[in-house]
């Protein structure tokens, strides 16, 4: 074996809630876990000041610390934690057989099981005013963020099934919620505009876009422009929210494995499996209906599980093949 090959039990990919509670798990069942980080250790939590809705934490968390405090956790069972980007793999279709998976271009991983847990990214406008007020009051996640603007009024970008969906959570906690929309219609499915339609407090702004998020350190406001006459309205809101949409971190997996037509990995009914034997996926990208932090260690804990189970009878077949 060359040097920059290594043989393992359990590889798992991706640092975030999902990655660390499977490497928890996967530890403490003795599959000496190997995780690579990725370009972002710790994953999308380390983007925001405050969780407030993960269960264990009643005064709430910094984003950053509770995953911190994850991987000190998985390492304290051995998990061996690595910074590096998986950059090619080529997965097994025996059962019993040994995944390749490439590290930074150059090493190469044999692993018995994969657990798959890269998450997903949410999209952006992209313009600097947003950039700079990310955490400052913009945010791409009404369910995690729209507490803290409790009675406060706010913004939406989107269109889609899940703006319009984000739009009436945010409606249910906030003073009044203006929706911006690009065209002249929206893209969600009849019930959810009828449903955006009907709540009082959400005003649909169509032909209108973003031009600039207004504030210094926070949220104070933004600046609308109507893309069809041109004319700029500056409104006062508290939060801007992103609602265009999420983009699972698979790319690497395309070819490999089912996935639909975004890009999540498809699972098999009530487990983590993947059409490859030994291959799990938990987490974002898998996930493109919850997408929280607790939904999200609840599947890496899934695929930990099934990983053990489908190692044990792996084993036994093996043994039962042997005798
Ligand atoms: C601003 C913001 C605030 C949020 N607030 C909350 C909240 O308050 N409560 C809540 O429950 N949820 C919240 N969420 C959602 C939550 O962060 C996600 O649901 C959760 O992080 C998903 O976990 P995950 O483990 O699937 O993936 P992620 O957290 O997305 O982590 C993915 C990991 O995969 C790694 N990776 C990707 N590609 C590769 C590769 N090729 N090789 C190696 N590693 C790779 C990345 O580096 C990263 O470590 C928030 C999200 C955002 C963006």
């Amino acid at each position: 074996m060359s040097e920059q090959m290594e043989r393992i039990k359990t590889l798992i990919i991706g640092s975030g809630p999902a990655g660390y509670t499977a490497a928890i798990y996967a530890a403490r069942a003795d599959l000496k876990p190997v995780m690579y980080t990725g370009m972002e250790p710790g994953g999308q939590l380390t983007t925001t000041t405050e969780v407030d809705n993960f269960p264990g934490y009643p005064e709430g968390i910094d984003g950053p610390t509770m995953m911190m405090q994850l991987q000190q956790q998985a390492e304290r069972f051995g998990t061996e934690v690595r910074i590096g980007m998986v950059t090619a793999v080529d997965f097994s279709d025996e059962i019993g057989g040994i995944h390749k998976v490439t590290v930074d271009e150059s090493k190469v991983i044999e692993a018995e099981t994969v657990i798959i847990s890269t998450g997903a990214s949410a999209k952006y406008l992209n313009i600097p005013s947003e950039q700079r007020l990310r955490g400052g009051g913009v945010s791409a996640c009404a369910v995690c963020d729209g507490f803290f603007y409790k009675g406060q009024e706010v913004a939406i970008v989107g269109a889609g099934d899940t703006a319009a969906e984000e739009a009436s959570y945010l409606a249910n906690i906030c003073k009044k919620v203006t929706m911006l929309v690009r065209k002249d219609h929206m893209r969600a499915s009849k019930a959810m505009q009828h449903r955006v339609n009907s709540i009082d407090n959400i005003e649909i702004r169509y032909n209108t876009e973003v031009d600039e998020v207004l504030g210094d350190q926070v949220v104070e406001g933004i600046r609308m422009v109507n893309n069809e006459t041109g004319e700029k309205e500056d409104i006062a809101v508290t939060g801007l929210f992103i609602a265009i949409g999420h983009k699972p971190n698979t790319d690497i997996f395309k070819g490999q494995l089912d996935m639909d037509e975004t890009g999540y990995i498809i699972t098999q009914a009530k487990s983590t499996k993947t059409n490859k034997p030994g291959v799990f996926a938990s987490g974002d990208a898998q996930d493109k209906i919850y997408r929280q932090a607790v939904t999200a260690a609840g599947t890496g804990c899934m695929a930990a599980l099934d990983a053990e189970r489908y190692l044990a009878a792996v084993e036994s077949k093996e043994i039962l093949a042997s005798s």
